[in-house]
């Protein structure tokens, strides 16, 4: 009977031993060859009633994973063969040497900051724990601005008011407290703002702002700056557009929106079939800035934007959870490796 061959089998293979490679393919093409003793069972199989194929087959199953697996344990156990003439080859491939990557956060910073300093922007640093006076007071946000509440700031200690940023804004104002016009500075940072840790929101994540300050700057240079920066990032094609918005700092305020670069500005599920997606905010500084920063601002005029890595990466990358970037799997990180150098 077709079982009880099965079940012998069974005893038969899992007591199978070896001791080179070539006995391990001699008993692999004994059972599991084209003429080997599986298809003869198989062949067996085929003829059975239809009733008892449904148990036979089954069984047939386990005898053919029991023998790979089998087959798999003995070629792993195989003792090394010339271990010691491998030992002396001098002419064997050496090992691969695994490759490091950057994060890819890193390597689109990088590229933004690449661009602006193109355009002759310099980048300016600033502290993470910052007092209130930098982040909030000389960027114009009232004192009863929310941006200042608990839910949204980290305070590590209360009056006087000493936080985590909330945006590199702050190091705008240490520029402007420091420095004359004029001024072109781009500041790159990591900031930090209450938020439930989720997919599309993260306790930290990262900016880059750009300030520009002189005699005669208008709205058009920041548009220009604005449209060449996006298509040096995204592609000789790319068009931008501007929407009205408002932040404290800036006056007028926009956000700035650029064709999609997936569908080309037709519509699709990326862009929510807009054929735009969002990618900085900007504007020109408010003369209360300028002021409350040591600047005439009778005599000079600026413009400022800024944008979140994060968001600039997921357009570029298409990384879905925010989560990602800061979690270190090196499965993910992995797939980085080679770019950016
Ligand atoms: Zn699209």
């Amino acid at each position: 009977m077709i079982t009880e061959k099965i079940q012998s089998l069974l005893e038969e293979t899992a007591a199978l031993t070896a001791t080179t490679a070539k006995e391990v393919e001699d008993l692999r093409i004994h059972y599991l060859g084209r003429k080997g003793v599986m298809n003869d069972l198989m062949a067996e199989f085929r003829e059975l009633p239809q009733e008892t194929k449904r148990e036979v087959g089954q069984k047939l199953n386990q005898l053919k994973q029991s023998i790979q697996a089998q087959l798999d344990t003995l070629r792993k156990n195989l003792p090394a063969e010339d271990g010691k003439k491998d030992a002396l080859d001098l002419t064997r491939t050496p090992y691969p040497t695994p490759l490091g990557s950057r994060h890819p956060l890193t390597l689109v910073r990088n590229e933004i900051i690449e661009i602006f300093s193109r355009l002759g922007f310099v980048l300016a640093d600033g502290p993470e724990i910052e007092d209130d006076w930098h982040v909030f007071s000389s960027m114009n946000f009232p004192a009863d601005h929310p941006a200042r509440d608990m839910q949204d700031t980290f305070f590590i200690a209360r009056q006087p008011d000493i936080v985590l940023r909330t945006h590199t804004s702050s190091v705008q104002s240490r520029v402007m407290e420091t420095t004359q016009p004029p001024i072109r500075v781009i500041c790159p940072g990591r900031v930090y703002r209450n938020e439930a840790i989720s997919a599309r929101a993260h306790c930290f994540f990262h900016q880059v702002e750009g300030l520009y300050i002189d005699k005669h700057v208008s709205f058009a240079d920041l548009k220009q700056v604005l449209l060449t920066f996006a298509r040096e990032l995204f592609g000789e094609g790319t068009q931008i557009r501007l929407r009205p918005s408002y932040f404290p700092f800036t006056e007028p305020s926009a956000e700035m929106d650029i064709s999609c670069h997936i569908c080309g500005g037709k519509g699709c599920a990326f862009c929510k079939q807009t054929g735009w997606v969002e990618i900085l905010g900007c504007g020109m500084v408010d003369p209360a800035v300028l002021e409350a920063n040591g600047i005439d601002s009778k005599e000079y005029k600026g413009y400022a934007f800024g944008m979140g890595v994060e968001r600039i990466t997921n357009l570029k990358y298409r990384v879905k959870d925010l989560r990602l970037f800061s979690e270190n799997d090196v499965r993910f990180l992995d797939q980085f490796v080679g770019e950016g150098f």
